[in-house]
């Protein structure tokens, strides 16, 4: 954090105090008193107020994307995350494109059935609960599949947290002359997405995430020829980025009832980011949410799905102990109880849990997380959090 910025929490008094629970979940999530304070008040959608929030909100999610900024364009579009990226798949792949969907685990999955309802064609690399997508592995794709128009890739996939890696994957899909469509709905805010280090047509992110906003909208940055050329694409009305893009350019609204507050709450998230450093402070900061975590959970005798080299600084996967004593719902109540609201694994072959480093939340909560975590395991009498010989079997394969 730079020097003079504000003590970290928020000088307000974080979540807990307030009496609730810290969210360890990869959003919502807990967010700060200003933004929660900023939706007290009313806003009329077309005044001329709101308007400006709006123009405010694009210009500073554009300014993230850092020096080619000015090649691209910005669509706020209402609904959760989903609605974000059904709206980019529907909106930028034309009719007859085909898309590949490089998938390991529940958001690339989901990616690959939007494509589906919207009856495009799709092809998907599917690697499984959380093995990477290689670059190498796109560009063999590619070659072996001309119809391809575009790739879609998951930057953090939220399922397990492993960081996908993105920049092979975008060289493999510019090398190639193939498009590059991203998922950074957990990412963005934390981590880079530059277009000048990873070539991309458009990427979705939403305001529950790494900005720490509350839920209710997603948002696209695109290229700006893309969004041009997109024009008569989109399967749907309200899901449409380029009629919704056409109207913010007109009468700087959006199209249908906007969410307000959840635009004004934004703005003030948006700003906090700024303050605490933009995107390379957060990212330091939930770094070392990750790494108090991952260092406390493991002294206790937990162990991480994935090694050092895929472990996001947004989510962090562990297996859950083998202990027979050990009961998943049972350790979320104890959790709970403490004032922490942990998250249900998602790996289909070894029970699991994750707990979410973003958010409002410093090392000194990940401190509160472990100790929690052993008071839970003793209250439960576990003996020892090793997770099962099968988990470690597994995790092998990642190192093969
Ligand atoms: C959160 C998230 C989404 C969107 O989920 P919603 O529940 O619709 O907000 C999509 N992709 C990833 C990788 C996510 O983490």
């Amino acid at each position: 954090m730079k020097d003079g910025n504000p003590p970290f929490p928020a000088p307000e008094l974080p979540a807990p105090e307030m009496g609730e629970p810290y969210l360890l979940t990869p959003g919502p999530l807990t967010t700060s008193i200003e933004v929660k304070r900023a939706m007290l008040r009313d806003w009329g959608s077309w005044d001329e107020d709101f308007r400006a929030l709006t123009a405010d909100l694009r210009r500073r999610l554009l300014a993230l994307l850092g020096n080619q900024a000015d090649a691209f364009e910005c669509i706020p579009m209402q609904g959760s995350g989903t609605f974000g990226v059904e709206a980019m798949l529907g909106t930028f792949l034309p009719r007859d494109g085909k898309v590949l969907v490089l998938a390991n685990g529940a958001y690339g999955a989901r990616a690959a059935e939007t494509v589906r309802y919207l009856g495009r064609q799709v092809s998907v690399i599917d690697k499984g609960d959380y093995l990477p997508p290689r670059g190498a592995e796109v560009a063999a794709a590619i070659k072996a599949d001309p119809a391809i128009t575009h790739v879609m890739a998951i930057h953090c996939e939220t399922s397990s947290g492993i960081l996908n890696p993105l920049a092979e994957i975008a060289d493999a899909t510019a090398a190639a002359g193939r498009k590059l469509l991203i998922d950074s709905m957990s990412a963005f805010g934390a981590i880079e997405v530059r277009p000048d280090e990873i070539p991309f047509e458009a990427m979705v992110s939403s305001a529950n995430k790494c900005i720490e906003g509350v839920p209710g909208f997603s948002f696209v940055l695109a290229r700006r020829d893309a969004v041009e050329a997109s024009k008569g694409n989109a399967h749907s009305l309200s899901l449409d980025l380029y009629a919704q893009w056409t109207a913010m350019e007109t009468t700087g609204q959006w199209r249908y009832t906007p969410p307000t507050h959840v635009v004004a709450a934004f703005i003030e998230a948006l700003k906090m980011h700024e303050v605490e450093g933009g995107v390379a402070a957060r990212g330091a900061r939930y770094a070392q949410n990750r790494d108090v975590l991952v260092t406390g959970m493991r002294r206790i005798g937990f162990e991480t799905l994935l090694d050092e080299r895929w472990l996001s600084p947004i989510i962090v996967t562990f297996f859950s102990p083998a202990d027979p004593a050990f009961d998943f719902a049972r350790f979320y109540e104890l959790m709970k109880r403490q004032g922490y609201i942990i998250y249900p694994g998602k790996l289909t072959l070894v029970d699991s849990f994750r707990i979410g480093c973003i958010g409002r939340m410093d090392a000194a909560v990940m401190e509160g997380v472990v100790t929690a975590a052993a008071s839970a395991l003793a209250e439960m009498g576990v003996d020892s959090a090793a997770p099962p010989e099968e988990a470690l079997a597994e995790r092998q394969k990642l190192s093969a």
